[in-house]
């Protein structure tokens, strides 16, 4: 017998219906019903009623017009895209960072500020007042605003209301949202830093859609992505790559354990010869400096020995974003050498990419969640 959740209804159909229509103007930009009738195949008057369903709801344009010239007209529509907009900050141990995306999924404004973190009333205050200046900057009406997704480094409960583990930030297991949200007047709840840049990059990588992510920062994080759609495992931690066991006995890991690749492979082994500035280390590199390029080698020897338990475990693609992602990427072929020698089946290392996705992946992913959940019930 079929479960209830498995019938499909005609209200079921009406609704995707509009939706559908919905996402093909926001791909594609100007269309007449005639357009989306062709393309998705659905009757013009469906089309038609569907248009003036979203056009009601204030969700559409109405340029102009089109074939004006003797023949039948046709009104042209397009999404408002500023009908509704997501924020998100990212927390790290050392910055601040926030977005405001639109309904086409575009970034309007961003910022990012360089601010430890701190548990306490004045970092929320920060938190509050740059929700506020992307606001003031973007020019967003309040009413506009679907949420603001708050970004961790941390381990989180899958409704997103509270941390589980902290390791990265070193503080305690369990914080609650509505902390972090004291000076925040929308809905807000947490994301995890690393599922949150995976889901951004699978909005513009289409070469791919089953995908492990790396993000290798200050801290190293991964994601597992299938058919664009996170994996986030039965506790919400699959891809905990930075603690798999690299090296027997080895370099001390904030986790408490010993020879994790977190403590090979996170750019804080890099950056510790300049003062935590990563371009300046890759600037070093470039000029052949003896000590920069003793530590880049190292760090990717290591680098190399993750991606291939992740090749083996999942023979699948592997995109390598965070700062790596955005500073190393004329690095890739010795990394794929690197690789090459450890792969017993294949000399093909085409499945390594850099992410696409390099300007605040992490919390545009997140507003993009609001994005797409406000889409799909549109
Ligand atoms: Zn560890």
């Amino acid at each position: 017998m079929q479960e209830q959740s498995d019938i499909i209804t005609r209200d079921d159909i009406k609704k995707n219906n509009r939706v559908r229509i919905y996402k093909a103007l926001r791909e594609n930009g100007h269309m007449t019903s005639q357009d989306i009738s062709r393309m998705l195949d659905l009757s013009v008057p469906t089309v038609n009623k569907n248009l003036a369903a979203l056009e009601e709801d204030g969700l559409l344009h109405t340029p102009g017009v089109r074939g004006n010239t003797g023949g039948r007209s046709s009104r042209v529509f397009e999404i408002d895209p500023l009908q509704r907009v997501a924020i998100a900050v990212s927390i790290t141990s050392r910055h601040i960072s926030g977005v405001a995306v639109d309904l086409s999924g575009r970034l309007i404004c961003q910022v990012r500020y360089r601010q430890a973190y701190t548990r306490d009333d004045a970092y929320f205050r920060k938190l509050g007042r740059i929700v506020r200046e992307l606001i003031v900057t973007g020019q967003i009406p309040d009413a506009s605003v679907l949420g603001v997704g708050i970004v961790l480094p941390a381990l989180l409960t899958k409704d997103g209301t509270r941390t589980y583990y902290n390791g990265v930030l070193r503080d305690e297991p369990v914080m609650e949202c509505a902390e972090f949200a004291r000076y925040i007047p929308f809905p807000a709840r947490f994301f995890h830093d690393t599922t949150s840049a995976a889901y951004a990059e699978s909005s513009i990588n289409h070469d791919i859609s089953d995908f492990f992510y790396m993000m290798l920062s200050d801290s190293v994080g991964a994601a597992v992505v299938l058919n664009n759609t996170p994996y986030v495992g039965m506790n919400n931690r699959s891809g905990e790559f930075a603690h798999i066991k690299l090296v027997q006995d080895g370099r001390p890991c904030y986790c408490g354990g010993k020879g994790c690749l977190e403590a090979y492979c996170s750019t804080r082994v890099l950056n510790t010869i300049t003062d935590g500035d990563l371009t300046q280390f890759f600037m070093l590199l470039e000029e052949g400096d003896p000590q920069a390029t003793e530590l880049w080698n190292d760090y990717v020897h290591h680098l190399a020995y993750g991606i291939n338990t992740v090749r083996m475990l999942f023979d699948c693609s592997v995109v390598v974003g965070g700062y790596l992602g955005q500073y190393a990427e004329k690095y890739l072929p010795q990394i794929r050498r690197e690789v090459r020698k450890l792969d017993p089946f294949s000399q093909d290392t085409d499945f390594l990419s850099f992410c696409k996705y390099k300007n605040e992946a992490a919390a545009t992913g997140a507003a993009l969640t609001y994005i797409d959940e406000f889409i799909q019930s549109i």
